[in-house]
């Protein structure tokens, strides 16, 4: 948990020197637009991320200031077919550097394998983060197999029942049997 450090207003090189990780829990609702990506309301949930950052020397330069964000969360997302809740794991381990402005972000984006961020006096991480989750979201949430609801057609609902008995079918081992004893 942070103690005095604003997670929206991060001074960032400071944070990299120190060293010592951030791990929070942002309640979904101070994530505003995540949150209309929810199924129903949910006011309880919370996001568990960690970030830490770190100075890298280079050569002629200032430090580099690198700031590695992790997340793992479950959302309750819409499924597209049935339109009820579906559980959606999101992930998030990414590195990032911080660069002075756009321009070099622009420049060196291509070959970096790192994201690149343009540095700011007051760093709002609290956004990258939620960027990211949104990012992670699937186009198209759903169920692999949804859950049954009462709204199927009467024969659909039948070829549905999950313990209704199939349509007599000769059952494999009662066929083997017959052969054997007919031997
Ligand atoms: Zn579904």
């Amino acid at each position: 948990m942070s103690k005095n450090l604003n997670v929206q207003r991060l001074n960032l090189p400071a944070f990299a020197q120190a060293g010592e990780p951030l791990v929070e829990l942002t309640p979904l609702q101070n994530m505003e637009r995540l949150a209309q990506e929810i199924h129903g309301p949910a006011p309880d949930l919370v996001i568990n991320w960690r970030a830490s950052g770190e100075l890298r020397a280079r050569t002629g330069a200032e430090d580099d200031v690198w700031v590695h964000l992790e997340a793992r969360t479950s959302l309750p997302l819409t499924c597209q077919r049935c339109m009820g809740p579906v559980a959606t794991s999101l992930e998030i381990d990414q590195w990032y550097r911080f660069v002075a402005d756009e321009d070099i972000a622009m420049a060196e984006d291509d070959q970096s394998e790192e994201d690149l961020l343009v540095m700011a006096p007051q760093f709002d991480l609290l956004a990258v983060v939620e960027d990211e989750l949104l990012m992670a979201l699937p186009l198209v949430p759903m169920h692999e197999t949804c859950p049954e609801t009462p709204t199927f057609s009467a024969g659909e609902a039948e070829l549905a029942q999950p313990d209704g008995e199939a349509p007599a079918k000769p059952h494999p081992f009662a066929a083997l049997a017959q052969l054997k004893r007919s031997k």
